[in-house]
């Protein structure tokens, strides 16, 4: 049986199948709520219960706490409705612009950026091209019902190819195909576009931080191509945060970015840097932290491991005055963050 589902303050309605999450439903009818990882693990669903009952699939306690859900939140992506039901979120203007589609996609390259990191171009159908916002992310759906999602790197061309760029986790199930068997010509399925992390219009042109770990730089690449091709001056520092140097690994692309976009400044950080090292070192976001200890006026993107996200979110919040809703970030979570703790 279907339930309605309302949004306040927008007072935008759709239907929830039985079975269907919250979130899924919104995305089938291009609703756009806030979310991230789909996933339970990484809480950008998160939106207040006002009326009706639901019932709630397991999800990590940092994504909704015990006193968050006391309080009457939940998590879109986990929740389904049991009666109609009237929610409070806020909404993203575009999440759902892009039609989700699933599609066939022919690997047409593979190539080392570093030992761990690759970077794979998709083929994707000319006649039915993958439109998405820089910064969003697809979906490999897996032989056994599995998904595994990588955020597009390049901004959106005419052209229908996608770029990724996959770290490799020892022990995972798809990225140990992807560095020990995947081939060139090979087909995947996949499906997107997925996510509400892009770029927000800014009628203030707040200066922007975008903050990445290891390949979360992959949408941050496609956000500096989207602004370079919307001739967008907003003023954007990139703190790019690794290990080791290997980690980095397109530095060079982000110097050359720089030569070409007067507006844009870099500063790559290393946590465990090799004597010769001469730049920055620490945890990337305590380097922000570092450099702009009042960011009240500052617009945040960041992107990569999720203990770096939560750590910024934090941080940025309680010591340098950085609004709540001025905090953009896509949590890069997997498997083993889902087996932590949960409720
Ligand atoms: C929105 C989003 C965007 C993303 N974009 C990117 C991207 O652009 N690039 C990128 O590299 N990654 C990205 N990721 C992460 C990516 O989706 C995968 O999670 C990651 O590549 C690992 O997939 P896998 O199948 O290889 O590993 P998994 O099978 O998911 O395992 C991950 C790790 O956990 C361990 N593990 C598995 N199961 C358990 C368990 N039960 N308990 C403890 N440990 C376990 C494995 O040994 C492995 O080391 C993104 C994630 C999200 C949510």
């Amino acid at each position: 049986m279907n339930h309605q589902v309302t949004v306040q303050p927008s007072g935008h309605q759709f239907a929830a199948e039985a079975e269907e999450t919250l979130l899924a439903a919104a995305i089938r009818q291009s609703v756009g709520l806030p979310y991230g990882c789909q996933d339970g693990a990484c809480g950008s669903c998160k939106c207040k219960l006002l009326q009706g009952e639901i019932t709630l699939g397991p999800h990590q306690l940092k994504a909704l706490s015990e006193a968050e859900r006391a309080q009457g939140f939940i998590l879109a992506c986990r929740a389904k409705a049991l009666t109609d039901v009237v929610i409070e979120s806020h909404e993203v203007v575009g999440a759902g612009e892009f039609p989700v589609k699933k599609m066939p996609a022919r690997v047409s390259s593979i190539e080392h950026l570093a030992p761990d990191v690759v970077r794979v171009m998709l083929q994707l159908p000319a006649a039915d091209p993958l439109r998405y916002r820089a910064g969003q992310y697809l979906q490999f759906l897996l032989r056994d019902g599995a998904r595994r999602s990588y955020s597009m790197a390049n901004a959106p061309t005419e052209a229908p190819q996608v770029e990724l760029h996959l770290r490799h986790m020892p022990g995972g199930k798809f990225t140990d195909h992807v560095f020990s068997a995947m081939k060139e010509k090979e087909i995947q399925r996949i499906e997107g576009p997925f996510g509400s992390f892009f770029l927000r219009d800014d009628a203030a042109q707040r200066p922007m931080i975008f903050l990445a770990s290891g390949t979360g730089f992959a949408p941050i690449k496609a956000m500096l191509e989207q602004m370079q091709a919307q001739g967008d001056a907003r003023a954007v520092t990139l703190y790019w945060g690794g290990r080791k140097q290997q980690d980095i690994y397109l530095h060079d692309w982000v110097m050359q970015q720089c030569a070409r976009m007067p507006t844009l400044r870099f500063v790559p950080v290393l946590s465990e840097a090799d004597a010769g090292w001469a730049g920055r070192t620490g945890f990337v976001h305590h380097a922000v932290m570092a450099d702009l200890p009042d960011l009240s006026g500052h617009v945040v993107y960041a992107c990569g491991a999720p203990v770096m996200v939560d750590a910024a979110r934090h941080d940025f919040s309680q010591q340098c005055k950085l609004p709540e809703d001025a905090f953009f970030a896509d949590a890069f979570t997997t498997e083993a963050d889902k087996a932590g703790a949960k409720a």
